[in-house]
C-alpha cells in the first residue's frame, strides 16, 4: 500500500495527516513526533494557558479517537534521525525504520538558546512542557524579567503582567516587534506595555545572568544589573533541519522545496511549516516563515500535491500573523518589516485603540497592514493587499467602512496620519 510518513506531530503534521485524509488518499499515514503529548497546539501557550484560562484539553489538534477513525497511525516519543532516500526509509532513535513512498517533514523550530549560560529559574517557551514549567515558576514568582521582545517575549511580558507580576521587558531594538512590524508601530505597542506598567528597557543587551531560581541577577551591557524570580528568553527560532543533514536533501535554514512544496533534491519528500524554505511564486525567491496560518495553509496544499498529483498545486500565500498583548488583538498581514505610509485611526471602540498601520511599496501598491482591535478593517486590507490595490483605494474602503459603524460606537472622526 502506498505509504505517506510525516515527521513532526504539531500543526503542520497533524494538518496534514487530517488533511491527506479529506483530500481523499487512501494509503497508510504514520505520523512520528519525538514530544509523547498528542499533537497540541502553541499559540496558546503564551497566552490563554499561560494565564491559567485555558488548559491542555482545549489545545488538542488531534484526539486519540480522530485518529482511529481517520486511521492516522501515531508514532509520538519518537525521534526521526535520518533518510534513507536510496531505500526509502526514515530511521527512528530506537533504530527501527518506516518505509515511504512519499515523505512530509514538518519538524518546525526550536528556540534559540542564550548564548550565556542559563541557571535554574531560566525558561525559553516553545512547548506545552516549556510552558508547565514557565507557569510553575510563574505562580511563585513576583518578578519577571522577559529577554527579547517579539512576538512571544511581549506576549508573555503582558500575560505575566495581566496576573499581577512586576514585569521588565529587554530589547536591543528600540520596541516590541520591531523587526515584524517597524519602529513606529513598535512604539505605540511598547507605549501599550508601559501604560499597563510593564518597564521597558529597549535599545538594552543582556550580558548574562546569575544567581538561581527565585534570587536571579540580569546583568545589563549598561553595567546595571536587574533582579528577578524568573526569566524568559525569547530571543528567536532556530530551525529543526539537522537531523537531514546527511540525507542527501538540500537544506539551507530548513528544507529547500520548490513551488508545490516539494524538495529540489526529491520531489517525493514535502516540507510543511515552519521548517520549510519554499520557492513563493508571488514573492519570485525562497522563503520560510514562522506563523501558524502557513503551518496550516501550507500542510493542506502539502497534502493536496500528495493525493492528487496530477493537479499540482503551487503555494504562493500571503503572510498573516496575530498577537494578543493586553487588550490589544494585533493582526499583521502582508510585508510590513519597513515604516507604514499612514496609519488610518478608527473609533475607539468598546476594546480601546483601533487603527490600521498601512505599508507600502514607492508607487504607492499596498504591501501590508498593521490592524489593532479592527475585523472589518484587517478584511479590507487583506483582500487589498492580495488585490495590489493602491493605498488610496484603501483608504476610500476604509473611510467607507468608519462610515458604517453601528450606531452607538463611540468617536466622531477618522485621522489619517
Ligand atoms: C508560545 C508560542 C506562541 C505562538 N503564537 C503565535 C501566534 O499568536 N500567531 C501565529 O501566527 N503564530 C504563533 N506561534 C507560531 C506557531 O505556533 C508556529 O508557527 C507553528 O507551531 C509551527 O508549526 P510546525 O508544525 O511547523 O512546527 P512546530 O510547532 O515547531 O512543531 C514541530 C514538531 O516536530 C517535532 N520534532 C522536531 N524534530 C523532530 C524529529 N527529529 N523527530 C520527530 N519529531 C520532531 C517537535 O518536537 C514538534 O512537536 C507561536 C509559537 C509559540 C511557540
Amino acid at each position: 500500500m502506498n505509504t505517506t510518513v510525516i515527521v513532526g506531530s504539531s500543526v503542520a503534521g497533524a494538518r496534514a495527516a487530517r488533511s491527506l485524509r479529506s483530500e481523499g488518499y487512501s494509503g497508510r499515514v504514520r505520523l512520528v513526533g519525538e514530544e509523547t503529548a498528542y499533537p497540541y497546539d502553541k499559540p496558546p501557550l503564551s497566552k490563554t494557558y499561560l494565564a491559567g484560562t485555558a488548559d491542555d484539553t482545549q489545545l488538542t489538534l488531534l484526539t486519540p479517537e480522530q485518529a482511529r477513525a481517520e486511521e492516522i497511525e501515531l508514532s509520538l516519543g519518537r525521534r526521526a534521525c535520518g533518510v534513507d532516500l536510496a531505500s526509502g526509509e526514515v530511521e527512528l532513535d530506537d533504530g527501527s525504520r518506516l518505509g515511504f513512498d512519499q515523505l512530509v517533514v514538518a519538524t518546525g523550530a526550536r528556540p534559540r538558546r542564550p548564548p550565556w549560560p542559563t541557571p535554574p529559574g531560566v525558561h525559553v517557551l516553545r512547548s506545552l512542557a516549556d510552558a508547565e514549567a514557565l507557569r510553575a515558576d510563574l505562580a511563585e514568582a513576583s518578578r519577571l524579567v522577559v529577554i527579547g521582545a517579539g512576538v512571544i517575549g511581549a506576549e508573555i511580558a503582558a500575560t505575566a503582567r495581566r496576573a499581577g507580576r512586576e514585569v521588565t521587558l529587554i530589547d536591543p531594538l528600540p520596541g516590541p516587534m520591531h523587526r515584524v512590524v517597524g519602529a513606529r508601530v513598535a512604539e505605540r505597542v511598547a507605549e501599550l506595555h508601559r501604560r499597563h506598567g510593564v518597564r521597558t528597557l529597549f535599545g538594552t543587551g543582556v550580558e548574562g545572568i546569575g544567581g538561581t531560581r527565585g534570587g536571579l541577577q540580569v546583568r545589563l551591557d549598561d553595567g546595571r544589573a536587574l533582579a528577578a524570580d524568573t526569566v524568559l528568553v525569547g530571543i528567536g527560532a532556530e530551525v529543526n533541519d539537522g537531523w537531514l543533514a546527511t540525507s542527501g536533501l538540500r537544506l539551507d535554514d530548513g528544507v529547500l522545496c520548490d513551488q508545490y512544496c516539494r524538495s529540489v533534491s526529491a520531489p517525493h519528500v514535502f516540507a510543511a511549516g515552519d521548517v520549510a524554505r519554499w520557492f513563493h511564486p508571488g514573492v519570485g525567491g525562497h522563503v520560510r516563515t514562522e506563523h501558524w496560518t502557513n503551518a496550516v495553509m501550507q500542510a493542506a496544499c502539502v497534502a493536496h500535491n500528495i493525493a492528487h498529483p496530477e493537479d499540482l498545486r503551487g503555494y504562493g500565500p500571503t503572510p498573516y500573523v496575530w498577537s494578543d498583548q493586553f487588550d490589544w488583538h494585533i493582526c499583521v498581514v502582508g510585508e510590513t518589516s519597513v515604516e507604514p505610509a499612514e496609519t488610518v485611526e478608527g473609533p475607539p471602540g468598546a476594546d480601546g485603540t483601533r487603527f490600521a498601520a498601512l505599508y507600502c511599496s514607492a508607487d504607492r501598491t499596498l504591501t501590508g497592514a498593521v490592524v489593532v482591535n479592527w475585523p472589518r478593517a484587517l478584511m479590507r486590507c487583506r483582500v487589498a493587499v492580495e488585490q495590489r490595490q493602491s493605498i488610496e483605494e484603501l483608504r476610500i474602503d476604509l473611510t467607507d467602512e468608519l462610515s458604517r459603524r453601528p450606531a452607538g460606537a463611540r468617536g466622531t472622526s477618522m485621522a489619517v496620519r
